[in-house]
């Protein structure tokens, strides 16, 4: 037999949360947003759920590459641009859209001599400051790239701090409109919560990442408040039981000690898996799809969970970790992050089942 643990990954799931994204979307263009291994559930198996995106974001070329090696036509849009010059062949080969956020990018587009256009997306930083020209340097770095035969279409960007908190994005908009003021270009501005929260923010290119997952990044408001559906759902199961008398502690480090008798449950899933570390004791889990929750500090390769108030559950018992029931986001919750985190750090060693693919 082989070590329970799998992730499911709901193709229709994926596409449900696109159609929803596509209806906050209008007339914009949507663009999944598919880094980090489709936020881990698997960059190409999302695309493949996804064709009928209007383009795809992605981090490196190597993805970029994948996409288009597996036929996928649309815009690629590389979320920190090139890093060195001497991508930008393959950049042009490929067709691929960079995000010019330096003036040093700006300069090795201008010396690069590439026989055609490339489609750019050109970042304003409006208050994040991580990426992006300052309200000084864009009026330049604009008017240089529409003046090279080396660019092609300019799309105007910038990304949201606050999107997912009660500052939302009025002072980051204000000034992306004083910024960008009186250039007639297509703009880029919304993630997931933006798109959700501010339909002023949809712009012409909607770059949606966590709700198409299935999470969502702000508030108390559950997935299903949205119509959302958890495209992962991690599960394993019970591969031992122990029994506790007053006293006993479990795991690592004694940090739980039962206070009463109990029947504890090891589940094959530990951080190395990607479930995490700092999930304290009574962080959710559900088991024979009765509610329960964790005891005790997560192992490499193992947790244990509370069965006393569950005698029917035993060796073999289905466990879901996150998925319909705990969300991804309550897990995080517990454990003091949050839902990305959690969903990219699905470890390469857990098998994945599809289903819904077509
Ligand atoms: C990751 C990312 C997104 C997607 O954000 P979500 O909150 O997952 O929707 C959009 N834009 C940029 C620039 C990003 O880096």
């Amino acid at each position: 037999m082989s070590r329970p643990i799998q992730a499911i990954i709901d193709h229709a799931a994926l596409r449900h949360n696109f159609a929803v994204a596509r209806n906050h979307s209008g007339e914009a263009k949507l663009f999944a947003v598919v880094k980090a291994n489709g936020y881990g559930h698997g960059l190409l198996r999302v695309a493949n759920a996804l064709s009928e995106a209007d383009g795809f974001a992605v981090l490196t070329g190597e993805e970029a590459l994948q996409l288009r090696d597996a036929g996928f036509d649309q815009p690629i849009l590389l979320l920190e641009g090139f890093f060195s010059a001497d991508e930008l062949p393959l950049i042009a080969e490929y067709r691929l859209t960079p995000v010019i956020h330096t003036i040093e990018q700006v300069d090795s587009l201008l010396r690069s001599g590439l026989p055609m256009r490339l489609p750019i997306f050109l970042k304003c930083n409006t208050g994040m400051n991580r990426l992006g020209f300052g309200e000084r340097a864009f009026a330049g770095a604009l008017a240089a790239l529409q003046r090279s035969p080396q660019i092609g279409s300019i799309t105007l960007m910038t990304h949201f701090a606050n999107a997912d908190e009660a500052a939302g994005i009025a002072a980051q908009l204000r000034v992306f409109n004083d910024v960008t003021n009186g250039a007639e270009l297509p703009v880029s501005l919304a993630n997931s919560a933006a798109l959700l929260r501010f339909p002023e923010a949809r712009g012409d290119v909607v770059r949606a990442g966590i709700l198409l997952y299935g999470a969502c990044s702000y508030g108390e408001t559950g997935p299903c408040d949205l119509g959302l559906k958890p495209a992962m759902t991690l599960q394993s199961r019970i591969i031992a039981i122990q029994m506790l008398k007053i006293g006993d502690q479990v795991g690592y480090g004694g940090d739980f000690i039962a206070r009463r008798k109990m029947r504890i449950g090891v589940v094959a899933c530990g951080y190395a898996d990607g479930y995490p570390r700092h999930a304290p004791s009574g962080t959710p889990v559900a088991i024979d799809g009765q509610k329960s929750e964790t005891v005790g500090r997560v192992s490499m390769d193992m947790l244990c969970v509370d069965l006393t108030h569950l005698p029917q559950a035993g060796i073999g018992s289905p466990v879901v970790l996150w998925g319909a029931d705990p969300l991804v986001t309550e897990v995080a919750a517990s454990a003091g992050t949050n839902a990305y985190e959690l969903l990219c750090a699905l470890a390469a060693r857990v098998p994945v089942i599809e289903h819904g693919a077509r």
